[in-house]
């Protein structure tokens, strides 16, 4: 059977606006007491009227430029009825027909290859409040009840599990660029429902849904397993049941939960108090654009072009604070040497903790052949250890290369006498000898010895 694995994601992004989406509610509840950023409209009191934040609005808009969406000529807002007690209402105000953005994609680097997932819409919609369990009785805060949500529908075109984990994040970089939402997914500032089918033979398989899905590792852990299960059920020729699924965390696995309801089962209506919207009347889309600031993508192919490997580029440009590291510490040293290094020996968090100077004074050492790559990564780990500066620490310690002539001819004549054996197979060809000698050099000068500079010496001591 020919299977291929189909995702969708639809992707909530909360916005830090000052207010909430209806109402001029604090919008920052993380820290207050429960229930007491509320007001008429968001408590869904009878009566009370909403009125739309504009800033939620243009920062949607913003939203559809960066992923260029088409932005609607007019929008309008909906309800959308079902019951929960965090849901005072009865209803959410969203966008069914008419969102404020329309298609657009986003470009992630997936492996080596550079894909284009599409996506469907963007809309802005409220939340609900949030229920808090104890003991035997649930108690409801409706301080989060009217925070801004936009949400993004992506079509079902990512293949992997991987890859959805790799859309996600690139997103999240996005909106941190972008500078609208804080999308902090363990804060719930990002949240995302994941639908997964296996097209069998090109014919469209049966989607089941994930959904609450709070962090990247949740998402990859619960569509690989998602994937394997409905790949069993399809080779034993059973069918695949159209559901919303659930995730246990601690036993890893998706569970049926309930059967997905269907656009009319929310009897979806126009919101009557809240008028349509002429977005390209009300905002100066084109100006909008200009605000755009320079995105991920653009980013990673500009380090591209100074020579960075695509691979490379994509994991320096994910967070904003990274990529400003790497840009200050590359205008003094090596590209591809300071992209390195910020990879897999600052393992990035590194940034936080040794300042662009001091790794500028670190990698020069590199480059000057000061010191070798090897010794430096123990600089390095000492820099850490210690806040000393990378000079600081090799005067005090004696780090310095060995790299002057005379010395390293004494230390190679005293390894070449001790080693006659070794000396002569290299003599007649056997390329293995050289690195025993290098090894036994870089031992003697205790890693010091500059190994260009070794492997030269010994060569012209066999062309002797
Ligand atoms: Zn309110
Ligand atoms: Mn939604």
């Amino acid at each position: 059977m020919d299977l291929k694995t189909v995702i969708g994601l639809e992707i909530h992004v909360q916005l830090k606006t000052k207010s909430k989406m209806f109402c001029g509610c604090d919008n920052n509840a993380e820290e207050a007491q429960p229930n007491t950023l509320v007001c008429p409209v968001c408590l869904g009191l009878p009566g009370a009227l909403p009125v739309a934040n504009r800033q939620a609005i243009e920062w949607t808009v913003l939203a559809g430029l960066a992923f260029n969406c088409q932005i609607a000529e007019t929008s309008k807002f909906d309800r959308k009825h079902y019951f929960y007690p965090d849901l005072p209402k009865g209803y959410q105000i969203s966008q069914y027909d008419k969102p404020f953005c329309l298609g657009g994609s986003l470009e992630i680097i997936s492996g080596n290859e550079t894909k284009k997932i599409n996506f469907r819409r963007i809309h802005l919609e409220e939340d609900a409040g949030k229920l808090i369990h104890v003991d035997n009785a649930s108690l409801v805060d409706l301080n989060r009840a009217g925070t801004p949500l936009m949400e993004i529908v992506t079509e079902p075109e990512i293949s992997s599990p991987q890859e959805a984990k790799i859309f996600l994040q690139e997103l999240r970089s996005i909106m941190r660029y972008l500078n609208i939402s804080d999308a902090d997914m363990e804060k719930g500032h990002l949240r995302c429902d994941a639908n997964i089918s296996i097209e069998i033979g090109g014919k469209e398989g049966v989607p089941t849904e994930i959904k609450n899905i709070n962090s990247f590792r949740m998402l990859e852990r619960a569509l690989i397993f998602e994937e394997k299960r409905q790949k069993e059920v399809l080779e034993t020729g059973e069918k695949i049941i159209k559901e919303t699924r659930g995730w246990n965390d601690s036993k890893g696995e998706t569970y049926s939960q309930r059967s997905k309801e269907q656009a009319q089962d929310y009897r979806y209506f126009p919101e009557p108090d809240l008028p349509p919207f002429q977005v390209h009347k009300v905002f100066e889309v084109e100006k909008l654009k200009e605000k755009l600031p320079e995105l991920p993508a653009e980013k990673r192919k500009r380090y591209q072009g100074m020579g960075l490997k695509a691979e490379d580029a994509a994991i320096l440009v994910l967070d904003k604070q990274i990529s400003a590291y790497f840009e200050k510490i590359s205008k003094s040293v090596d590209v591809k040497l300071a992209a390195n290094w910020i990879i897999n020996e600052l393992k990035l968090d590194g940034v936080l903790v040794i300042t662009p100077e001091n790794m500028i004074a670190l990698l020069q050492l590199i480059e000057n052949n000061t010191i070798s790559g090897k010794i430096a990564k123990d600089v390095l780990a000492q820099m850490i250890e210690s806040g000393k500066s990378a000079q600081e620490i090799v005067e005090s310690k004696g780090l310095k290369q060995v790299g002057d002539e005379g010395e390293l001819n004494e230390i190679i004549n005293k390894i070449i006498t001790q080693n006659p054996k070794p000396f002569e197979d290299l003599k007649n060809g056997k390329t293995q000898a050289l690195g025993f000698l290098v090894g036994q050099i870089m031992r003697e000068t205790k890693g010091q010895a500059d190994p260009e500079k070794v492997n030269k010496i010994l060569e012209e001591r066999i062309d002797k």
